[in-house]
């Protein structure tokens, strides 16, 4: 039986997983987070301080997968549930520069495919419509101004203790764009059959229903 694939790109803080959750649970298809994956792999370089020469050798030993506990996304190093401890600025950068390298992608490029191969899926990264799934049956690419993102983004931490400042948020968001944006293989970009929704002016239940609409446009 044919899967329904959905692909979401965009650049980091451009709302993805929350609004990709949303519709998901709308349209009862499974929301598959990619970013989390080059997470975990960065994760496990850096825990084990792995050399960026022995990187390539020591993926077949880091044992990353997917599980999907109440319809929730969580994602394994061996046995052990790394899915909140992924969340660190530390991690994000550090996944910013390990997914430039090719054999990570490669690593993770089949695990992505067997997902979409085998269920409905809505999936959010950075080169799902362009490289993962080039024949996904609807493509989004999601975005907002940088300094959107960023406020987003400070209003989110700003509670908690350590905030960083509106700055350094935007700095770092600005710093990611461009390495998501320049590196060699499987840049961050627009593929050309993809729909393009900018959240700059929206909120969440506003970007959700256009994006909804789109898929229902294209999928009926
Ligand atoms: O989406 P998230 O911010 O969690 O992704 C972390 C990093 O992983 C991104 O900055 C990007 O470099 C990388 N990534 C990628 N391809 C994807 C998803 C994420 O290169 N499909």
């Amino acid at each position: 039986m044919k899967t329904i694939n959905i692909a979401i790109d965009g650049p980091a803080g451009a709302g993805k997983s929350t609004i990709a959750k949303m519709v998901s649970k709308e349209l009862g298809y499974i929301y598959v987070d990619t970013g989390a994956l080059y997470r975990t792999i960065a994760l496990y370089i850096t825990e084990n301080d792995i050399a960026d020469e022995d990187i390539e050798a020591s993926l077949e030993k880091a044992e990353v997968s997917l599980k999907f506990i109440d319809g929730a996304q969580r994602v394994f190093l061996g046995d052990r549930d790394v899915s909140d401890l992924i969340r660190t600025p530390e991690i994000s950068m550090a996944a910013s520069r390990t997914s430039a390298i090719p054999a990570v992608r490669a690593y993770l490029f089949e695990t992505q495919q067997k997902i979409a191969r085998e269920n409905n899926i809505l999936m959010d990264g950075r080169d799902i419509g362009t490289v993962v799934l080039p024949n996904a049956d609807v493509k989004i690419f999601l975005t907002a101004s940088a300094e959107e993102r960023a406020n987003r983004r400070f209003k989110e931490l700003s509670e908690k203790p350590d905030c960083p400042t509106y700055q350094e948020i935007l700095d770092d968001i600005i710093k990611r764009d461009y390495q998501d944006m320049h590196r060699e293989i499987a840049p961050l970009k627009q593929a050309e059959d993809a729909v393009l929704v900018d959240t700059t002016e929206l909120n969440l239940e506003e970007s959700a229903a256009a994006i909804v609409k789109i898929i229902n446009e294209k999928i009926s």
